[in-house]
């Protein structure tokens, strides 16, 4: 029997054995699953309504709230394409973004209507829904959100056809590298990610996730289906300051959250400055999008008391492939042997084949050392990027994945990120990992956020540089900073010149955009040579 693995199934799922239980708490905004399922049929009716139909896109630009997620399931009835929208970006960006999705119905957040508005005339969109507040009303009509959404029957919607093949959502890039790619990702993509993860980090009804990470982000936004479909509560949450964290943590008796080491190094900043008694245990917080520190690692389960269990992926893998969680012949180990494992990016998750590939695409020899770049054939892999073949066919080859980040694999298959191919520092023919220098430097007590990026250099060719963040009132020099470094690397590895910033410049869900940092510096050379 074929039964078509479709999105709508995890809601279903959710209202049929979890209805009364609460889904959703966004601020003083509290629904059950029957009642969010409500809200959803409403909202597909109005869609319909306003002539939207399968194969449509719909983009989602907001912070986690209710409306989001009520969002993106009322247009999965309809057949529709989701397009979340990262909400960190410039007026222009959106621009680009709608008018290459061809994208019919924005969604948009009041708080962020702001960035759509300068360049709403040259939006191809039929229609802005403007939803969450009450300042600013809908278009072409004279409702508010709450009252459009009451009009609509709560009653079962009659779904479109549907196929697992159909594209679910169109997630851009996080623009790490460069410009946002729109990826294509199909039901069934995302329905065997659903699967495989909440296999690997235990979902069950008994999660309530804070949703730390934008839901506009590959790994939040795919997060939605196993903690819907297992019924446990989801909290949203609109801004990732620690101070909002720590609360609802503890107001809600969070269970489970997902973050960048980034935001995770902010917490920990924020828990040691203030001395804060945590007293909600037995939180599993799933790290991905960069490689931490392994210091992060042993603050976080020995100070904080929380489980940490690191994930690896990407957007065009929907998004993951590996985790860290300790094989059973491992146990026994001591703490910090574990923590080190904890801090690669970990093991090739169910229905997924990871290996590490060197120049001549064979696959390396587990703990021989071989640096190789990661490819990847899974379920999970996108059907290519939206209207541009040509890009789709530069990363997908012969059935496999090619991620641009570089491995090594050890002797029991835990793959560790050396760092991705663009990062990579060629000084003098010697390869430097970025991320092995960084997390030197934040061994350094005044050190808060290191950034390790290469610079021109007249005899290397390419030069370490480092980018660092001091803590507040702490004076460390250049000099020293640099003789840090040399007495714990190599010298070619240890960092050239440093400069020091207030803040590192971050993508939507907290990655470090080294490209925009390096590019400052190549450009400036550029101007020199002509
Ligand atoms: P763009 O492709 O637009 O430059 P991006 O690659 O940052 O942006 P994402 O798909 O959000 O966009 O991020 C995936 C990348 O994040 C991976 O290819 C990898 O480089 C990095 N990454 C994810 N998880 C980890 C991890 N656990 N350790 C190290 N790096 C990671
Ligand atoms: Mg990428």
């Amino acid at each position: 029997m074929y039964i078509p693995l479709l999105l709508t199934d995890f809601l279903d799922r959710a209202v049929k054995l979890y209805g009364d239980k609460t889904a959703v708490i966004d601020d003083e905004k509290v629904v059950t699953y029957f009642e969010l399922n409500e809200r959803v049929n409403r909202l597909s009716h109005g869609l319909e309504k306003v002539g939207v139909e399968r194969g449509d896109r719909v983009a989602i630009l907001a912070p986690n709230t209710l409306e989001m997620l009520e969002g993106f399931y009322g247009a999965f009835q309809l057949g529709v394409v989701t397009v979340p929208l990262n909400i960190r970006l410039k007026p222009i960006d959106y621009l680009f973004i709608l008018n290459h999705s061809e994208t019919k119905i924005l969604f948009v957040d009041y708080e962020l209507y702001g960035l759509i508005d300068p360049v709403r005339d040259q939006l191809n969109v039929e229609q802005i829904i403007v939803h969450g507040g009450s300042k600013i009303k809908l278009e072409d009509d004279d409702l508010e959100y709450e009252a459009w959404l009451a009009q609509f029957s709560a009653k079962p919607f009659d779904r479109a056809e549907m196929d697992e093949k159909d594209i679910a959502s169109l997630l851009y890039t996080s623009g790490t590298t460069g410009d946002p790619k729109g990826v294509m990702l199909t039901h069934r993509n995302n329905y065997l990610q659903a699967l495989q993860v909440m296999h690997h980090l235990r979902v069950s009804d008994q999660d309530v996730v804070l949703h730390v990470l934008p839901m506009f982000h590959v790994n939040g936004w795919g997060s939605i289906f196993y903690y819907t479909g297992n019924g446990a509560t989801q909290i949203m949450l609109r801004k990732t300051r620690p101070n909002i964290i720590f609360e609802k943590l503890e107001k809600h008796d969070v269970t489970i959250m997902h973050m960048a080491p980034t935001v995770l190094n902010s917490l920990l900043q924020y828990y040691e400055e203030n001395k804060i008694n945590i007293k909600q245990q037995n939180v599993r917080v799933i790290i991905g999008g960069s490689a931490p520190p392994v210091t992060f690692i042993a603050k976080v389960e020995e100070e904080m008391g929380w489980e940490f269990i690191q994930v690896y992926g990407m957007t065009e893998t929907s998004p993951l492939t590996l985790t860290s969680i300790i094989r059973a012949q491992h146990l026994d180990e001591p703490k910090e042997v574990q923590y080190r494992m904890k801090s690669k990016a970990g093991y090739q998750m169910l229905l997924t084949d990871v290996k590490v590939v060197n120049e001549e695409g064979e696959e390396v020899a587990p703990n021989s050392q071989e640096i190789g770049e990661i490819v990847i054939r899974s379920n999970g892999v996108m059907e290519g990027y939206w209207k541009n073949e040509k890009a789709t066919n530069e990363v997908i080859r012969n059935g496999w994945f090619h991620t641009g980040d570089m491995g090594v694999v050890d002797s029991d298959g835990n793959i560790e990120i050396v760092d991705r191919k663009k990062d990579v520092i060629i000084s003098g023919g010697e390869n430097i990992s970025s991320i092995e220098v960084e997390n030197i430097l934040y061994e350094h007590p005044a050190v808060i956020e290191a950034a390790v990026i290469s610079i021109p250099h007249e005899k290397w060719g390419e030069t370490p540089h480092a980018v660092v963040v001091v803590r507040d009132g702490e004076a460390v020099t250049e000099e020293e900073i640099i003789a840090f470094a040399r007495e714990r690397v190599a010298h070619y590895k240890a960092p050239t010149s440093v400069s020091f910033v207030e803040e590192l410049p971050k993508t939507g869900s907290g990655k470090i955009q080294k490209a925009y940092l390096r590019n400052e510096f190549w450009k400036s050379m550029n101007k020199m040579v002509n």
